[in-house]
């Protein structure tokens, strides 16, 4: 396996628990992008600056709270304590499941003679494998613009030990929305640049037009249809002018969330005749395996979904085919579930209405719940739910689900199932609601 992060020790783990003889090269901390500069560290500060949402919520409800900012080497303490913990458990389960982890990068040189790759260490030494993962994820992409060095990405944002007074967040993807979203709720003054009209390109519009009316009353300024065009240094701080000509700032920070770039620099994918896409990704059939036989390649590093649970459904699927006789290594990659963590949660699910619509047309039926939850009603707060079910045909089958409001990040889940299981609008009509949730405005739209 090239590379320790989520595809490379799920691929790592069931390979040995199949019986093969594993060795995993990862030069820095196991767990990749996920555990060390992802999901984890930033879910983290999603739940920091939730809770401390849910304090200015406690003092409306009658409970006298001090107005106090987060402590942030306080917060991550626990933080990086948790972290710790699941490094020590990928320590413990590769000890106990015989999987040799070596502390360098891979790079791989020609075949051996008798046709197995060979991967060479920083050391220089060389191991030959019949079978091959590549699963080197990617990295922060910073635009092209003069003076971009000066901003940073979202791995230099996990190593703030403060919130900066004034940010500039560029970029309206999930990392733009997410950090824009916890850093305004932990104090700073957030404005968002994003090039397009919409927050999250690609999802549902009426509900990311929800999120940008949350986002606008929680303080966050959005400017849209303004790209970045350069960064400068200036008396007060940092600015950024836009494609219009405009400056914007000036900001302690400007934070760039312009999308990832797989790992591939100096993994030898040349020499060992590796094709590549456009865009710089590994290229992988459906069964993951690349142009080259006995290498395969999922997660980040090739052109899916860039989700960890993609990257580890990938890698299972692959090795119980390859060492367990599993006869099917594809993994089916449409209606993946997944969530936007900002403030409040955007989960999703199948398809947008724009994307219904251009498959099936006038066959399309939508049916919406707009409501305030109960605790955001009961301390008068500005923030709305907004659920969307768009369903196809007679039958009212749901092909998409998108909910956008607190605690769809937990709700989703259960009905990612159901609608992969082809559930219509009467299965949810028919099931009794749970009162008083959020839940239950889904199986009570009509
Ligand atoms: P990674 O986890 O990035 O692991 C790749 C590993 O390969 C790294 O450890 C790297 O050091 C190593 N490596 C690189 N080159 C070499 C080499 N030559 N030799 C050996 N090792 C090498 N996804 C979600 O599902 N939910 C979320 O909430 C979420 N939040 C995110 C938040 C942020 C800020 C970011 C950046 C991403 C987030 N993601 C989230 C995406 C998720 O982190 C990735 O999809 C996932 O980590 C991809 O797994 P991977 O195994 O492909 O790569
Ligand atoms: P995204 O692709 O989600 O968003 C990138 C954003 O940057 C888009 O708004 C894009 O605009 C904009 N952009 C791109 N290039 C430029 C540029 N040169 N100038 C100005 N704006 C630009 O990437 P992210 O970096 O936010 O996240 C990477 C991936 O990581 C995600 O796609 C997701 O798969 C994964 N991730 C998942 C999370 C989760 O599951 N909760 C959380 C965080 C990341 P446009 O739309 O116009 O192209």
């Amino acid at each position: 396996m090239i590379g320790g992060g989520s595809g490379g020790l799920a691929g790592a783990f069931r390979a040995a628990e199949h019986g093969a003889r594993v060795a995993l090269l990862e030069p820095s901390a196991l767990g990749g992008t996920c555990v060390n500069a992802g999901c984890v560290p930033k879910k983290a500060m999603w739940l920091a600056a939730e809770a401390g949402r849910r304090l200015g919520m406690a003092e409306a409800l009658g409970f006298p709270m001090p107005a106090r900012p987060l402590d942030w080497p306080a917060f991550i303490t626990h933080r990086e304590r948790y972290i710790h913990n699941i490094h020590q458990s990928y320590r413990r389960r590769l000890d106990a499941a015989g999987i040799v982890h070596v502390v360098s990068r891979g790079r791989l040189v020609a075949r051996d003679a008798s046709g197995r790759s060979v991967v060479e260490c920083d050391d220089g030494l060389r191991m030959q494998a019949p079978r091959l993962l590549i699963a080197t994820g990617g990295h922060a992409l910073r635009p092209d613009i003069p003076g971009s060095g000066l901003g940073s990405v979202s791995d230099d944002f996990f190593q703030w030990r403060a919130a900066p007074e004034r940010v500039a967040i560029v970029g309206g993807g999930y990392i733009g929305v997410e950090l824009a979203g916890v850093l305004q709720q932990l104090g700073s003054h957030v404005d968002m640049l994003v090039r397009g009209e919409r927050l999250l390109r690609g999802f549902d519009g009426v509900v990311t037009d929800q999120l940008a009316d949350d986002y606008r009353l929680s303080g966050v300024r959005l400017h849209f249809g303004r790209e970045a065009v350069e960064v400068a240094k200036a008396e007060g701080g940092l600015r950024v002018r836009d494609g219009n000509g405009d400056w914007h700032g000036p900001y302690d920070k400007v934070l760039f969330a312009t999308g990832r770039a797989p790992n591939t620099a100096g993994l030898g994918l040349e020499t060992a005749g590796l094709a590549t896409d456009a865009g710089g990704h590994i290229k992988v059939d459906a069964g993951h395996a690349t142009n080259v036989p006995g290498i395969y390649a999922v997660g980040d590093v090739t052109s899916g979904l860039a989700l960890t649970p993609v990257a580890i459904a990938a890698a299972r699927r692959l090795m119980s085919h390859l060492f367990g006789g599993a006869p099917d290594p594809t993994l089916d990659q449409t209606d993946v579930p997944t969530v936007v963590f900002s403030h409040p949660p955007l989960a999703t699910v199948g398809l947008t209405e724009a994307q219904a619509r251009e498959r099936h047309g006038d066959d399309v039926h939508v049916y919406t719940a707009a409501f305030r939850p109960m605790l955001e009603a009961l301390v008068d707060g500005s923030q709305r739910s907004l659920f969307k079910l768009v369903c196809v045909g007679d039958e009212r089958r749901v092909i998409g689900l998108h909910l956008l409001g607190d605690s769809a990040d937990e709700i989703l889940q259960g009905f990612a199932v159901a609608l992969k299981k082809g559930v219509t609008l009467q299965d949810l009509q028919d099931t009794v609601a749970i009162h008083p949730t959020s839940a239950e405005e889904v199986v009570l739209m009509r």
